[in-house]
């Protein structure tokens, strides 16, 4: 079978190692990141919108197109709906369980980075641990609070009252607690992601008592098959009877 995978996060990597042996798999990504060892084709750089990627799909013959990208990766999400519906081709999806609260955590929910200003109002020591836009409003840090922004990667900032963290997880939980004491973080912020490698800031913020303030997750368009782990898609595409 002829798929493209739409991917950018750990997942969806595994799901390529395990499909290319099988399929004829190319796999996407919106830019340049870490080199990947993938024994597939990989296309690097968006498609031009929707229109661009149905024109995609039409013209190399994808059969079934899966889009493992991560919850908060909305507008390509957006995008292989579109597509999906415009070429009739098959759009099975890989959605990571959102965290839940457990026992003696204090989340606070918010929608934008409005909510979030606003939930930070009261503490001093934020922890950012959703990507680059903190970094974009740099400029905006109230005199009262110091930063601490953990990315991927970015370009040093000349900000006194902002640290940056570039590193990649997992991260264990040991690591957190150190983190989260040595830098006197009083408040962490987060995306709910799901999925293992990076929820053991969770376990450390429920364990030192620091509230999380939650960006809430975005709405996404509904797949023709939705799975919760890629070990259950991969089985299904195995048993999937058109082919
Ligand atoms: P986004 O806002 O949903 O997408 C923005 C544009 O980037 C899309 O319209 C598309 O460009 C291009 N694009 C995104 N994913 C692509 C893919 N897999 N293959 C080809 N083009 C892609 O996405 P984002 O939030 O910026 O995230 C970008 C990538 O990073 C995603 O692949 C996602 O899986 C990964 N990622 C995102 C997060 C996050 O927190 N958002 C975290 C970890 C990893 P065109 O319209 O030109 O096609």
């Amino acid at each position: 079978m002829r798929i493209l995978i739409l991917g950018g996060i750990g997942e969806a990597v595994r799901l390529t190692q395990r499909l290319a042996p099988v399929h004829t798999v190319t796999y996407s990504v919106a830019g340049k990141g870490r080199a990947l060892d993938l024994p597939c084709p990989t296309r690097m750089g968006g498609f031009g919108g929707a229109a661009g990627l149905a024109a995609f799909l039409s013209e190399n013959g994808i059969e079934l197109l899966i889009d493992a990208t991560h919850p908060y990766a909305a507008q390509i999400s957006r995008n292989a709906a579109q597509a999906a519906q415009a070429t009739s081709i098959p759009l099975w999806a890989c959605r990571r369980p959102a965290w839940r609260p457990q026992p003696g955590d204090d989340w606070r929910g918010v929608a934008d980075w409005a909510g979030i200003v606003a939930a930070l109002r009261d503490f001093r020591r934020p922890f950012f641990t959703m990507g680059l836009e903190p970094l974009r409003h740099a400029a905006e840090i109230p005199l009262e609070q110091h930063w601490l922004v953990r990315c991927l990667a970015a370009e040093p900032l000349a900000t006194p009252r902002l640290t940056l963290l570039c590193a990649a997880g997992p991260f264990a939980l040991e690591q957190e607690l150190v983190l989260l004491r040595e830098s006197r973080v009083d408040v962490l912020v987060a995306k709910n992601s799901g999925g293992d490698a990076v929820a053991a800031k969770l376990a450390a913020a429920r364990q030192l008592h620091v509230p999380v303030v939650m960006l809430e997750r975005p709405t996404l368009p509904k797949a023709e098959r939705e799975f919760a782990e890629i070990e259950r898609l991969a089985v299904a595409i195995t048993n999937y009877q058109s082919f």
